[in-house]
């Protein structure tokens, strides 16, 4: 494990809008309002995503009033890099500061397939999940979309030195996703733009733990953005323990919100199911599972939970985690087990952010 805390000459953060929070046809509205050609949103697009330049000095076809309009009222130094750590895997761990002194992780991870980024959504949570690090100081804020923009092409730019591309965006970092709904529908439309990232939609998953009505909304939209849900219990008493969400939004509604989801966008859905051991890992619960899923489009991704220290649970041993996959197998459940990445450094969420918390509250 490598870890880098950076002392790179970064500029300062500053507290006026991120440009990345805006779709190209509102910087059009926007450029017209101030007396400039529309086409001149097309430019600022190119050198955001395709150049990725840090400054709006570096945008070199525009005028310099414009330039100069475009600081005066925009930042696109929204994150700023604090810790960079890199796991012998090659998964790499960035902890940025926010403008107003908060702390925010993101992960790439490499796979065969390419890299991926797992981005947050809020700063903190206020979900609860029995078994999560990044809920126990709460929510602070939810983050603006642009600085979830700025994730995604803060990664890019790191890989932009050995010409590496990122290649899909998963919305499983710190937060809950659907609890900053309108945000993150302008970020996957910024992300998936194709003047901006150009982040095919079937390279994007968007996890929830749950909030039922916006399980809805989001169906409604009928993107075709992949689709998951924590779900962590075969049954609603289990889940209610493991997760408070469970008390506000029951399984049995949650199960009809997918239901509803799978039909509208013919779209499958995956679960996740993180194995606590001696909680909800056993065969009785695989065989529940498996009832429960039945007759829906879906694929259940088995993920053996990371020791979290501020946490009790322990891990599910090897032996019960292939009994368990089986016994879901045999009942014709699509399943498959998460490969685990950076496990050397702190790849649970929020532990990165807990940890420089403890450290700077020392
Ligand atoms: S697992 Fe996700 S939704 Fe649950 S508390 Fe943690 S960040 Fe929030």
């Amino acid at each position: 494990m490598e870890q880098v805390r950076t002392s790179k000459k970064e500029a300062a953060i500053e507290t006026l809008p991120s440009i990345y929070s805006l779709q190209l046809d509102e910087l059009k509205t926007w450029l017209k309002e101030n007396n400039e050609k529309a086409f001149r949103a097309d430019q600022i697009f190119e050198w955001l995503y395709k150049q990725r330049v840090t400054s709006f000095e570096d945008m070199s076809n525009l005028s310099k009033s414009l330039r100069q309009l475009l600081a005066d009222n925009f930042t696109i130094t929204t994150l700023k890099t604090i810790i960079e750590q890199t796991s012998s895997d090659g998964t790499i761990k960035f902890l940025f500061e926010l403008h107003d002194g908060y702390s925010i992780e993101t992960v790439l991870m490499r796979h065969e397939y390419g890299n991926s980024v797992c981005v947050t959504t809020q700063v903190g949570c206020r979900i609860g999940c029995t078994f999560c690090a990044s809920t126990l100081g709460g929510l602070k804020r939810n983050l603006e979309a642009g600085e979830i923009v700025a994730q995604v092409v803060k990664v890019q730019q790191a890989l932009d030195q050995t010409d590496e591309r990122v290649s899909s965006v998963v919305i499983m970092g710190i937060g809950e996703p659907f609890d900053n709904f309108n945000n993150m529908l302008s970020f996957l439309k910024i992300i998936n733009h194709d003047q901006a990232l150009n982040i095919g939609a079937r390279h994007i998953t968007v996890s929830t733990s749950g909030i039922v009505p916006k399980i809805y909304e989001f169906a409604d939209q009928n993107m075709q953005i992949n689709f998951a849900v924590s779900l962590h219990a075969p049954n609603t008493e289990l889940r209610s323990r493991l997760m408070p969400i469970n008390r506000a939004y029951k399984l049995p509604q949650l199960m009809e919100a997918i239901r509803y989801y799978v039909e509208k966008t013919g779209r499958r859905v995956s679960f996740e199911y993180g194995l606590f051991g001696n909680v909800n890992d056993q065969v009785e619960h695989a065989e529940e599972l498996a009832k429960l899923v039945k007759g829906i489009k879906c694929h259940v991704n088995l993920i053996p939970v990371n020791y979290v220290p501020e946490r009790d649970y322990v891990r599910t041993p090897k032996d019960q985690i292939f009994l368990f996959e089986k016994t879901l197998k045999n009942h014709g459940v699509n399943v498959t087990i998460r490969r685990e990445q950076g496990s050397d450094i702190d790849a649970a969420c929020g532990q990165l952010r807990a940890k420089e918390r403890q450290e700077e509250t020392r």
